[in-house]
């Protein structure tokens, strides 16, 4: 059995994890792995920006104020004073690092507007490229570390214990099972989108690390709280998936419905800049009542040559479906984007098991209440993915790391003999077949509206979906992947089931519905 040695385990390559693996101190060994390569992530494919203020007429406490407002006030008040306060010195971090934010012609960082925010504080790169742009400067900086390690095309299995102590995470690798003994695993492996049919994220966002930390006894929290953007475009083809930034509604964009008639203020005074979850079921409401399957988008006050330079990357994406913005109304429809609830954590990212960290998405401080505020979630994986650094730094003293840990023993060499056991892979088809069942399930049942009698049945639904998938075991991704997807979806359901409707968990009952 192969085996490789690390002071701290990093699952996933995103901003939450390399961000943490660029603060940890350089005496450690990390190793970081990644389903793919590091230039596939979530991370990559954020456009609007990141939320700061760093405007002398914005302050703080609004910056807070709209936080809790849009997470309905669920937040947790200490975590979402720290993510603001600490916005700033993390901006001056990742301009030091190199990340150039787009700026005006006196050289003054250019900022935006985006909903349920009161301030224009979104700061943003190459125009609608902030996620690339930040991570093309971070993979730079980790891949001039010599004490990380990234394992690409590897994906975390499970976290293995001895004694009550971690001692290592089984990883599956060119379809051969590894384990990387260490004492120290951070789980940073981002959302759940893949669980649904339509929605923003990268095909691997399958919860793999909330099923890893729930195996492993960690507490999950408000698993119900799956967040829907607004406008993702949608194509005749019925395919929703390519994300519309908010940041064009920022910049003046206005939804309208099937008549061409702007509908917001029907439902929130701060029309098309209120809250995701108050935006996405205006939306959903207006195409019901109207037998439609999209809305339009409509930013045709702008210039080509403005909206060409702010939004490049949406602009070349939908002048490739014929559609050019400064004359056309763009079709944008509702699809899940980010998962704010998770794996319980503290505000220095430990999770309720010793030896296990996450941060970023697949975490839950709290910081997100029942909403997230738009482009809060790079700003958490810097803040909090800093201090889980600092408090790993704290913990792996330079004496005690390696020599402290385990030897491999007869008892990870017995897990691993049951997963060797496993046959090999030889037909996608099936898993394929399941993944798509979840994701209807999910879809139909577990979606911007949701009602506890069809919340049952789908539980129902995707525990035999479970039973069937366990009989597909393998030596391959796709099967932990469609297994993992299984349990995160019976976990979304129960709570969704259990909690009353808060923020983007709309629950309506069920003579609502027959009405
Ligand atoms: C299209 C889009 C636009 C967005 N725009 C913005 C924005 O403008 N502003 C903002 O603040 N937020 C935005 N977000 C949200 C934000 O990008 C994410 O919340 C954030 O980047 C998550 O970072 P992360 O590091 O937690 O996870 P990710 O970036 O998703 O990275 C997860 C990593 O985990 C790895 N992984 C997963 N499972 C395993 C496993 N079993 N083994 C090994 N590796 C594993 C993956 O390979 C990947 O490397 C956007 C999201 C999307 C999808």
């Amino acid at each position: 059995m192969k085996t490789i040695k690390k002071d701290v385990l990093i699952i996933g390559s995103g901003l939450s994890g390399l961000y943490t693996s660029l603060c940890l101190n350089d005496t450690l060994k990390i190793g970081v792995v990644t389903k793919d390569h590091m230039d596939k992530s979530n991370s990559v494919l954020a456009q609007g920006g990141i939320a700061s203020c760093i405007d002398k007429d914005d302050s703080l406490a609004s910056h807070i104020k709209d936080t809790m407002s849009a997470g309905s006030n669920v937040n947790n008040v200490d975590a979402v004073t720290l993510l603001v306060s600490k916005a700033p010195k993390e901006i001056h971090k990742l301009i030091d690092l190199g990340v150039q934010f787009d700026k005006d012609e006196h050289g003054m960082i250019l900022t935006t507007l985006e909903g349920g925010h009161s301030h224009k504080r979104i700061l943003h790169a190459k125009g609608d490229a902030t996620g690339q742009v930040i991570m093309e400067t971070v993979v730079g900086q980790v891949l001039k570390k010599e004490n990380i390690e990234i394992l690409k095309q590897t994906m975390a299995i499970k976290i293995v214990f001895h004694s009550e102590q971690v001692v290592g995470v089984i990883v599956l690798n060119n379809n051969q099972f590894v384990f990387i003994e260490t004492s120290v695993v951070v789980i940073a492996s981002g959302g759940i989108g893949a669980l649904y049919r339509h929605t923003t994220n990268h095909p691997f966002s399958t919860g793999d690390g909330i099923v890893l930390a729930k195996e492993a006894g960690c507490s999950l929290v408000d698993m119900c709280f799956v967040q829907f953007h607004p406008t993702a475009f949608y194509s005749k083809e019925g395919d929703k998936k390519f994300l519309i930034t908010e940041a064009v509604r920022g910049e003046g964009g206005k939804l309208l419905d099937r008549n061409y008639k702007p509908f917001m203020s029907k439902y929130d005074k701060r029309l098309d800049l209120a809250s995701r979850d108050v935006v996405s079921k205006s939306i959903v409401d207006c195409m019901q009542k109207q037998n439609i399957k999209h809305v339009w988008l409509d930013i045709t006050q702008h210039s080509k040559d403005f909206l060409e330079k702010r939004f490049p990357t949406i602009y070349a994406f939908l002048k490739k479906h014929e559609i050019y913005m400064e004359k056309s109304y763009i079709p944008v429809a509702p699809v899940a984007h980010y998962f704010i609830g998770g794996i319980t954590t503290d505000l220095d990212g430990r999770t309720t098991v010793d030896g296990i960290y996450a941060c970023g998405e697949v975490s839950s401080t709290g910081v997100h209440g029942a909403n997230r505020l738009a482009s809060n979630s790079l700003l958490e994986c810097l803040v909090f993915g800093k201090r889980t650094a600092n408090h790993i730094n704290k913990r792996l003293t330079k004496n005690n790391v390696l020599s402290q840990q385990s030897q491999i023993t007869q008892h990870i060499q017995e897990q691993m003999k049951v997963l060797d056991q496993f046959p090999p892979c030889n037909d996608q088809a099936p898993y394929l077949k399941f993944k798509n069942l979840i994701q209807s399930v999910m879809t139909q049942y577990a979606g911007i509206i949701r009602e506890d009698k069809a919340l049952t049945i789908a539980y129902e639904d995707i525990c035999k979906i479970k039973q069937e998938v366990q009989e597909f075991k393998a030596v391959c991704p796709l099967y932990f992947e469609v297994f993992n997807m299984c349990i995160v979806a019976e976990q979304v359901i129960l709570d969704a089931i259990e909690k009353d409707s808060v923020g983007c968990h709309y629950k309506i009952s069920s003579s609502d519905n027959e009405s």
